[in-house]
């Protein structure tokens, strides 16, 4: 092993710097700058080359991670990014979003006693250096062939489909309903997790790379399930899970509460230059207002922290459990409380209260009546269920409530006019677990809309996975042709 390893002893753990909160409050910019090129190789000669690398078996896409890290603490990016692009298509992408805290970096060794190796930074340094350097290129496959691959979403777990796909030299199209390529990376996550460039450069890399993309293109709209099974030799569902999780509770009908994702998308259009009505005129835009944020996941956050920039008044966030107890990744909680945003743990909403104070009134929204809650006895999945606390209710004054309560899928049966794709009893696509294929011949699918909402990395590793399945399921359907038409 080489003498540059192993100094984690020595060196400690260092992220990239953090923009001060006082000055990222004011932009969307990301909050995160990039590692120098000393500071990156000295973080990742601290990585012990385990022989089992626990990192590398918790990473989704079983990045070569101990790997790279070596190639990169020798100063050998260009090899380091060959190796960290050959199982991952977006790695500068999940070195900015995934949770590294609960996948690889939560699990690297020296975690315990010295802090881990900071992982997601070292991935995304060696990514964007190769960008920097004119290293990631369009791709030529190497023969062409006849066969097409119709893919319904151009979110990650689509787009992971389409470049192993395309690199093996399939037709492939992409079909989105939106009218930029990207899925929840364009319109979901906000800028200063995810500036929309790095998204929007790969976008062009696979277009030219031959990969067709279908704008503005809704199946169930502008055609059925049928239509693209006919159209294409196979076809990849990719939808992702955009129903989101609703409150029934009095008052809920009142003006100015939204789902996350109408309030997200917004900021998200403006941030690309768009002109969003609702913003402008206000509805949307949260300056000198007090919002209130529903939910304790990754969404939440990202509601939260978007509404400090826009310049709220204040901003709080109800979560039903307490701290420990929710599922958003902790280092999005500590940014959102660095930035000014007030959790009130273990509270959930009972009511919306209009002007007027009476929780049925219409009008504008005003207040939330929440209620305290208490963890009780543990449910079925192990997880304390939140109990509400009798008599303790209080008021948080609110102009905008935002309800980040989680996503389901849409009625994808009914939606592509296909009763007979089977789904599970939570509305996923059914598939079998080794091929990704549904009980629809050709027809495959991946990512959230088989896992229900999940992460970009899992999208990514579905996406990867199903196209060399798909890429078997192609070659034997060519040979079952040919047999045929020799035999006829
Ligand atoms: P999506 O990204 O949802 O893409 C699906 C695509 O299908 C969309 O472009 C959609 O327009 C298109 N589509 C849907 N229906 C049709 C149709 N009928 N016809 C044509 N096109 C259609 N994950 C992380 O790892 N880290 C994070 O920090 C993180 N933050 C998140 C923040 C928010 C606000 C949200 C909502 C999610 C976040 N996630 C995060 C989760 C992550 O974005 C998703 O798990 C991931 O994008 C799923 O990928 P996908 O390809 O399955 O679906
Ligand atoms: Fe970690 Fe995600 Fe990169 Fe895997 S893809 S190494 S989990 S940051
Ligand atoms: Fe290196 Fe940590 Fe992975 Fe071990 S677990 S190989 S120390 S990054």
């Amino acid at each position: 092993m080489t003498e540059k390893m192993l100094k984690f002893v020595t060196v400690e753990q260092r992220m990239p710097t953090k923009r001060d909160a006082e000055a990222r409050v004011h932009d969307f910019n990301e909050i995160y700058e990039q590692f120098a090129d000393r500071e990156a190789r000295e973080q990742a000669a601290r990585c012990s080359q385990c022989g089992i690398p626990f990192c590398q078996i918790h990473c989704p896409v079983h990045n070569h991670i101990p790997d790279w890290l070596k190639l990169t603490a020798e100063g050998r990016l260009e090899e380091a990014y060959e190796l960290s692009s050959a199982t991952n298509v977006f790695p500068e992408v999940c070195g900015r979003v995934c949770p590294q805290d609960r996948l690889c970096e939560g699990n690297c060794v020296i975690e315990h006693d010295f802090r881990s190796v900071t992982i997601g930074s070292v991935e995304r340094y060696i990514t964007d250096t190769a960008w920097d350097k004119g290293w990631v290129k369009p791709f030529t496959p190497r023969m062409e062939r006849d066969q097409s691959v119709g893919i319904i979403g151009a979110g990650p777990g689509g787009l992971a489909a389409a470049e192993r796909l395309r690199r093996k030299g399939y037709q492939v199209h992409v079909y989105d309903r939106y009218d930029r390529v990207g899925g929840l990376m364009i319109y979901g996550i906000p800028n200063f997790k995810l500036e929309k460039e790095i998204v929007n450069r790969r976008a062009k890399l696979f277009e030219d790379s031959g990969v067709v993309f279908h704008l503005n293109f809704e199946v169930g709209r502008d055609a059925t399930l049928a239509d693209l099974r006919e159209r294409h030799d196979a076809v990849v569902i990719a939808t992702g899970v955009y129903k989101a999780r609703d409150l029934h509770a009095p008052g809920a009908g009142l003006n100015n509460i939204f789902p996350a994702m109408t309030y997200l998308t917004a900021s998200n259009r403006i941030g690309l230059g768009d002109r969003v009505a609702e913003y402008e005129d206000g509805t949307l835009n949260a300056r000198d207002k007090h919002v209130v944020v529903i939910g304790g996941g990754d969404t939440a956050m990202d509601c939260v922290r978007t509404a400090v920039r826009q310049g709220a008044k204040s901003v709080k966030c109800l979560y039903r459990r307490d701290r420990e107890n929710m599922p958003g990744s902790m280092r999005e909680v500590a940014n959102a409380e660095e930035e000014g945003v007030e959790f009130i743990w273990l509270a959930a909403p009972q009511a919306f209260l209009g002007e007027d104070e009476t929780s049925e009134g219409a009008g504008d929204v005003a207040a939330v009546l929440a209620t305290r809650m208490r963890l009780g006895a543990p449910d079925s999945t192990g997880r304390r269920s939140p109990e509400p606390v009798p008599g303790s209710q209080f008021k948080v004054e609110a102009d905008i409530v935002i309800k980040a309560l989680g996503f389901d899928p849409e009625d994808l049966p009914v939606l592509f006019n296909a009763p007979e794709l089977e789904v599970t009893r939570w509305g996923t696509v059914k598939v079998d677990y080794k091929t990704a294929m549904t009980n629809l011949e050709g027809v495959f699918a991946v990512g959230d809309i088989v896992r229900g909402a999940s992460l970009v990395v899992w999208a990514i590793r579905d996406g990867r996975d199903a196209a060399e399945s798909i890429h078997s399921y192609l070659q034997a359907k060519a040979g079952a042709e040919q047999t045929a038409a020799v035999a006829s």
